[in-house]
């Protein structure tokens, strides 16, 4: 009884094991907690077995599993194999986890899922719990998926322009590579579209996006779903500065080992590295690292280069001894790097965190997605937010080095890259204003809370 007393409600969250799903997940119930709300995450045990280890002080961590205890997705024969394992024993472990939950001192009131595991909204309603799906994707995206899975834009893709609701007119290269390529990775296309398929059950649906970013969709979107725009889910201490001990959460996942690329920022002239990361997942091939490569090199600029160490040798041989001005790091803290006085710009797979993270903090972009709903973002950073460049790949679908050196150039030295400066520096301080008291995300998240509180009861 007493454990009940101390916190208005507790809610089970639920991300999607990678990297970019539980940080934001992560970020969101800082929020929660410093409202008085009780936080349980829970991860797979392969995750799980990382997590438990982080020392967290005010988050209690469960897992259940997603069928490969040991090594998760690498482990499984293919992704299809590995998603379709999850879901069914990801359904059975988290009811029986709810079961033991029922019965502990604070039984859970909500749970917050993953809109990647719409299974889990199932589970939690069989329980008689309450359940708010978490998009770590757009608004934007969650519309075309939305559409795509009502049928309403057929596949495959073949007029020359899309017009929906809430959204500027999409050309088919603009929509996520799942559909306009079509037949590329059913498995995941099953898993994006379908985040939607039992949407009406949920009671909430919360979205890492913020309101004046995404106002013509969320507005749209809002007369259909109950849903709520809680982002950008950056840390406190980088927008706002309203979470004390924002750092002391002992909340973050993965802390990079080494500070070592800080250091080296430090004394390098404002605004003149260039940093480059394609996130915790995909990356570039052989090809498209050397053209890269070559393109760093020839702009004569700094630059900082994230490349998992699995990945370190598709680098041209010899090339640090000939880009003299260069780093290369398998991880580093992308939020100190992207607030560093001697950042230029980002060549970012435009991956949802990587584009929230670089407008927040005012950060000029060149745009070169992979897959995913990454195409769609960098559209709108170009044309809607203008925020950025877009590297444009050939008909091989690779962005050559000259195009790459005339993106730095253009956003380092030339006027159109200080128009897309001071934009960013705009989007940056709605960015600030969304999260901070009394603003639009602020007030969805302390009218969750208000509502959780009500309806549990
Ligand atoms: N990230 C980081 N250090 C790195 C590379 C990435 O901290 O060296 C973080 C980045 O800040 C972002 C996340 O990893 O929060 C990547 O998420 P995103 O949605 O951009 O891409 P994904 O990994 O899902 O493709």
């Amino acid at each position: 009884m007493e454990e009940r007393k101390k916190y208005v409600a507790h809610c089970l969250v639920l991300p999607y094991p990678a990297q970019g799903h539980i940080n934001p997940m992560l970020e969101f119930s800082k929020r929660l907690i410093q409202r008085g709300v009780k936080v349980t995450l829970v991860t797979v045990v392969s995750n799980w077995k990382v997590v438990s280890r982080k020392n967290f002080t005010s988050i209690e961590v469960e897992s259940i599993s997603d069928g490969y205890d040991e090594g998760g997705l690498a482990a499984a024969e293919s992704l299809e194999v590995y998603l379709e394992t999850f879901r069914r024993v990801g359904a059975q472990t988290l009811a029986e986890l709810l079961q033991k939950l029922a019965g502990s001192s604070h039984p859970p009131d909500c749970v917050i899922y993953d809109g990647f595991m719409p299974w889990a909204l199932d589970v939690a309603k069989n329980f008689g719990l309450l359940a708010a799906a978490f998009f770590t994707q757009s608004c934007t995206t969650n519309t075309i998926y939305l559409h795509t899975y009502n049928k309403l834009l057929e596949l495959p893709l073949t007029q020359t322009g899309y017009l929906l609701p809430g959204l500027p007119k999409l050309e088919a290269e603009d929509l996520p590579s799942f559909l306009n390529r079509y037949g590329t990775y059913p498995g995941y296309f099953y898993v994006v579209v379908n985040q939607v398929s039992n949407i009406d059950k949920a009671d909430w649906v919360l979205a890492n996006t913020f309101y004046e970013l995404e106002q013509e969709v969320v507005d749209w979107l809002f007369k259909i779903w109950p849903l709520k725009t809680i982002g950008p889910t950056l840390p406190s201490m980088y927008l706002d500065k309203r979470l004390q001990d924002d750092k002391n959460y002992g909340i973050e996942m993965y802390v990079p080992k080494s500070e070592a690329c800080i250091k080296w920022l430090d004394d390098k002239p404002k605004g003149s590295v260039v940093y480059v990361s394609f996130g915790s997942f995909a990356g570039p091939n052989v090809e498209q690292a050397e053209e890269l490569a070559s393109g760093l090199r020839d702009s004569g600029s700094y630059f900082i280069w994230v490349i998992r160490d699995s990945e370190q040798e598709q680098l041209p041989k010899g090339f640090l001894d000939t880009a003299e001005k260069g780093i290369i790091v398998n991880w580093c803290p992308q939020l100190q790097v992207l607030t560093h006085e001697a950042l230029g710009c980002f060549i970012t797979h435009c991956g949802w965190n990587s584009t929230l993270e670089a407008l927040s903090l005012g950060v000029p972009v060149i745009a070169m997605p992979l897959w995913t709903d990454q195409i769609t973002n960098a559209k709108l950073i170009k044309d809607v937010w203008k925020i950025g460049v877009k590297a444009v790949a050939d008909e091989k679908d690779i962005v050559r080095k000259e195009t790459i050196t005339h993106c730095i150039k253009e956003i380092l030295e030339t006027e159109k890259g200080n128009e897309i400066k001071k934009n960013s520096i705009k989007w940056k301080n709605l960015a600030k204003s969304s999260v901070d008291e009394g603003g639009s995300s602020d007030k969805n998240t302390a009218e969750f809370v208000d509502e959780l509180v009500h309806r549990r009861a």
